[in-house]
Parts: C-alpha cells; sequence; structure tokens
C-alpha cells in the first residue's frame, strides 16, 4: 500500500519493480557483446551472474563472468534449492542463483541474463511478468562460424560442437518475445536498447503509478 505521497522522484522517476532481461542467442551470435555494451552503458542494469562447472576461457574472473564450481557443489546447490532454474550445456552444468535476483527485484533492480532457452523457459514459467525475453540471430549461417572462429577461444572441435547446436537453438526462436538480428553490432544494441527502454515503461511495472494517478484525480479544494 502507498502511504505517502507518491511523486516521481527528482530524477522523474515512479518507483517500478525490476526486470528480468534475458538476452540468448546460438553461441557466437553475439549475445555477451550486447550484454556488456548494455551494462557499459545502463546504470540501472546488473548482471546475474550464473554458475557453472566448466573451466574459466581467458581473461574470464570468478565472481563476475561467473562462479566457477566444482560439480560436487553445483550439486549440493541444486540440492538445496538455490538455483531459480539450471541446465546442463556442453556437457556442463549452468544455473542461476536465486538469492541476489528477488531481493533486487523488489528494489527496482533489473538484472540480464545471458543463459540459454533452457533455462529462458524456467525462468518464464516461474516468474513470467518479471520476464522479458530477447533472442539474437546471427546474419548468416557462414557469419556465425567466422565469429566462432574469430573469437579464438575455442578448438576446432569445440568450434564444430557450438555449431551443430546452434542448428537447435535457432529452432527456439519462437520461445522469445523479441528477436534481433546482429549484423550490425551498433543497429543490434540500438534495438536492444529500445526493446529495454519500452518494457521499463510498462503500467505494471511501475508500482509507483497507483499513488501517483490517485493524486493527480484528487478533486480540487
Ligand atoms: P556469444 O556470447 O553469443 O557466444 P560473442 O558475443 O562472444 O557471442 O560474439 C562472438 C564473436 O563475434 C566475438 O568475437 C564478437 O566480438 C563477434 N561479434 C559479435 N557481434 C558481432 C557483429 N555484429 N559483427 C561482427 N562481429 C561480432
Ligand atoms: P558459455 O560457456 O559460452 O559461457 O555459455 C554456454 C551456454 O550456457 C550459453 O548458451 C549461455 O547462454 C548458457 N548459460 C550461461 N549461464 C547460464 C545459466 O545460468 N543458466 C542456463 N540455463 N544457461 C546458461
Amino acid at each position: 500500500m502507498v502511504q505517502s505521497t507518491p511523486s516521481p522522484d527528482t530524477t522523474g522517476t515512479l518507483a517500478r519493480r525490476g526486470l528480468m532481461f534475458i538476452l540468448s542467442s546460438p553461441s557466437g551470435a553475439g549475445k555477451t557483446t550486447i550484454a556488456r555494451m548494455l551494462l557499459e552503458h545502463d546504470p540501472q542494469l546488473r548482471n546475474s551472474v550464473s554458475c557453472t562447472t566448466r573451466q574459466p576461457r581467458p581473461g574470464e574472473i570468478d565472481g563476475e563472468h561467473y562462479h566457477f564450481i566444482t560439480h560436487e557443489q553445483f550439486d549440493a546447490m541444486v540440492e538445496a534449492g538455490e538455483f531459480l532454474e539450471w541446465a546442463t550445456v556442453f556437457g556442463q552444468s549452468y544455473g542461476t542463483p536465486k538469492a541476489q535476483v528477488k531481493a533486487g527485484l523488489k528494489d527496482g533492480v533489473d538484472y540480464m541474463f545471458d543463459i540459454d532457452w533452457q533455462g529462458t523457459q524456467q525462468l518464464y514459467q516461474k516468474l513470467e511478468r518479471d520476464v522479458v525475453r530477447v533472442f539474437l540471430l546471427p546474419p548468416s549461417i557462414e557469419e556465425l562460424r567466422r565469429r566462432l572462429t574469430g573469437r579464438g577461444t575455442d578448438s576446432a572441435e569445440v568450434i564444430h560442437g557450438r555449431m551443430e547446436r546452434a542448428r537447435s537453438e535457432i529452432s527456439h526462436w519462437d520461445g522469445y518475445d523479441y528477436v534481433v538480428v546482429n549484423d550490425d553490432i551498433a543497429s543490434c544494441f540500438e534495438e536492444v536498447k529500445k526493446i529495454l527502454h519500452a518494457e521499463r515503461l510498462r503500467r505494471a511495472r511501475q508500482t509507483g503509478l497507483i499513488g501517483f494517478v490517485r493524486e493527480l484525480m484528487q478533486p480540487d479544494d
């Protein structure tokens, strides 16, 4: 219930519930790049740091890109119900820890999720109204292969596996609210920013509106 006079704050914004911004794509289509650009550009957005059992890639920092944990630790967290969702990808386990996100949403913090379609489905089933699902597609399969090779982080065998999987990941495109083709990086970034902006304006997320509108409708003295 709103108690005090609920006018917009000094930045002109009303109280708002946070949202869960899910960015998925076939591996190599550019979700990490776009996610990083969004996080740098937008201080209201925080990264949801997943746990994974895979090894860190060069340059990846524990606690920032992922929480790198053992299979035993992962299984114990599953057992204790500490994940909002989890999935097995390329034979490794990935999961979204629950605690931080649930508290943050209430305080109007938006979270970015770089997760696959399985995790997206699980989050949508649990928290449908908080979830915004965005899927990035590569402009072509040849370009996807070029990007995976150009990234220089994986062996030829791993790239072959990722290309195989990319085809099946692409088949889940229709489980998303928005689909953006990541051809030119700057245009893709602009489109994704627009989606985020519009979703923040959804009436149901603007929890401060009820009191604000009530105030606007007060009869004159
Ligand atoms: P993902 O996280 O989906 O696996 P990345 O963001 O790691 O993909 O991108 C894969 C590679 O493609 C990286 O080297 C990245 O710099 C490059 N890349 C991403 N988007 C574009 C784009 N629009 N044009 C050209 N290269 C891109
Ligand atoms: P990578 O090993 O390339 O970082 O990620 C491999 C795949 O796992 C990507 O498709 C990525 O979106 C997905 N992923 C990363 N974290 C999570 C998570 O917490 N849950 C789920 N379901 N997938 C994840």
